[in-house]
C-alpha cells in the first residue's frame, strides 16, 4: 500500500474519531456500492460508539432490490441535511450527485470528508480519501475499518460484498486482491448466491419483455474508427418497470464483439436522459465529463434532456472530438 494512501486513510480516521455525530450520505440514483457504502459506514460508526445516519437526497425512493443490503432500511430520502459534527459523502463522483445536498455540502465542506473511488472526483472535502484503483467505494471503507479498529461482522461484510459484486461486473474486472477480499467477507457467513440473486437477479417476467424491446432497437454508429453501440430505452419502454431491470441493460452492450464503445440511452422521465457509457477501448469518463456527468475509465455516465435524435447526435459530436484522439 503506497504511503499517500496510509495518509489519506490516517486522516479520514483522525477525522471521524474527532466526531460524535455523523451524517453519511449516498449519490443519487443510488447503486449497491452507495447503498452498501452507507450501510456499511452507519453500521461501522455505530460500533465506535458514534451517533450515525445515512440519507439519500433524491424525491423518490431508491431501487427496492437494494432493501436486501443490511441497514439500508434505515436509510432517509430527503432534501433535508441534518447538523452533525462531521458530513460523509460515499460513492458520490462530484458534489451534484449528492443532489439535494449539494449546496449545504458546499457551505460545510470544511466539516466533510469524501470517500470514494471515481477517477474524475475532483475532491469536494476537507479530506478527500480517493481510491481511483478501488473496486469499489465498500473496499475502500474495508480499508478505512482496518485504521479504525471496526470487527468486520456478517452485516458489514454483506454490505461491502454488495458494493464489490457489483461494480466488478461480477468479478469480471478489478485486481488479485479484490478476490483475497471476497473470500474474507466469505468467511463470515454471507450467503454470496442470495446476494447475487437480490442485486443482479431480481427482474420479472414483465421486465424480461421489456429488456427484449430494448434489445430489439440496438443499433451501431461509427464515429472515425469507433464502433459505436446503442440502446434506446425510451420513458413509454421502461416507465413502471424496476430499476435493476433497466439498469441490467448496460451488460448487453458493455463489450459488444466488434463494437467499441456500448451506450444505453435511458429516459428517465419524458425528456430527461439518464446516459451510460461503457468501453474497453476508450476512457469514457472523460466523455461523460465532457458532457457534465463522470465515472470511471470503463464506466460513466451523464444525465442530459431533449428528444432522441438531439441526445445523439450530441453524444456522438462529443465522441468525435473527445473520444478517438485518446485510446485507452
Ligand atoms: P451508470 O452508467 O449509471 O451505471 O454509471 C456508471 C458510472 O458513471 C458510475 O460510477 C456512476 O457513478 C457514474 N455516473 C453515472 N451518471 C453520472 C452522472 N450523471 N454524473 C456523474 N457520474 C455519473
Ligand atoms: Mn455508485
Ligand atoms: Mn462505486
Amino acid at each position: 500500500m503506497s504511503q499517500s494512501l496510509q495518509e489519506m486513510l490516517r486522516e479520514a480516521a483522525a477525522l471521524i474519531e474527532a466526531a460524535e455525530t455523523v451524517t453519511v450520505v449516498g449519490h443519487v440514483r443510488s447503486d449497491a456500492d452507495a447503498i452498501g457504502s452507507v450501510s456499511a459506514l452507519v453500521l461501522a460508526l455505530r460500533q465506535l460508539g458514534k451517533q450515525a445516519s445515512g440519507l439519500v437526497g433524491q424525491p423518490e425512493p431508491f431501487s427496492a432490490n437494494l432493501l436486501s443490503i443490511p441497514g439500508s432500511g434505515e436509510i432517509r430520502i430527503t432534501d433535508e441535511l441534518p447538523d452533525a459534527d462531521l458530513i460523509v459523502t460515499v460513492d458520490c463522483g462530484s458534489i451534484d450527485r449528492t443532489g439535494f445536498f449539494a449546496e449545504a455540502i458546499a457551505e460545510r465542506c470544511s466539516q466533510t470528508l469524501v470517500i470514494d473511488h471515481h477517477a474524475s472526483n475532483p475532491g469536494f472535502g476537507k479530506v478527500n480519501l480517493l481510491v481511483r484503483e478501488a473496486e469499489s467505494t465498500t473496499t475502500v471503507l474495508h480499508e478505512l475499518f482496518k485504521v479504525l479498529g471496526v470487527k468486520v461482522d456478517r452485516e458489514i461484510a454483506h454490505c461491502i460484498y454488495a458494493g464489490l459484486v457489483t461494480d466488478t461486473g461480477s468479478f469480471r474486472w478489478g485486481r488479485a486482491e479484490m478476490h483475497a477480499l471476497a473470500s474474507e467477507l466469505m468467511l463470515t457467513g454471507i450467503d454470496t448466491a442470495a446476494i447475487a440473486v437480490d442485486l443482479m437477479d431480481s427482474t420479472d417476467l414483465r421486465d424480461l419483455q421489456m429488456i427484449g424491446r430494448v434489445l430489439a432497437g440496438v443499433a451501431t454508429h461509427q464515429v472515425g474508427d469507433l464502433t459505436i453501440a446503442t440502446l434506446t430505452a425510451s420513458n413509454d419502454l421502461i416507465s413502471g418497470h424496476s430499476e435493476a431491470a433497466v439498469e441490467s441493460l448496460v451488460d448487453f452492450v458493455r463489450a459488444l464483439r466488434g463494437t467499441d464503445v456500448g451506450v444505453v440511452f435511458k429516459e428517465m422521465s419524458p425528456g430527461t436522459w439518464a446516459v451510460s457509457l461503457r468501453s474497453t477501448v476508450i476512457d469514457v469518463s472523460r466523455i461523460a465529463v465532457a458532457l457534465d456527468g463522470g465515472g470511471h475509465v470503463p464506466a460513466a455516465g451523464y444525465t442530459t434532456y431533449g428528444g432522441i435524435g438531439a441526445v445523439e447526435t450530441e453524444l456522438l459530436q462529443v465522441l468525435e472530438s473527445v473520444g478517438a484522439p485518446d485510446r485507452a
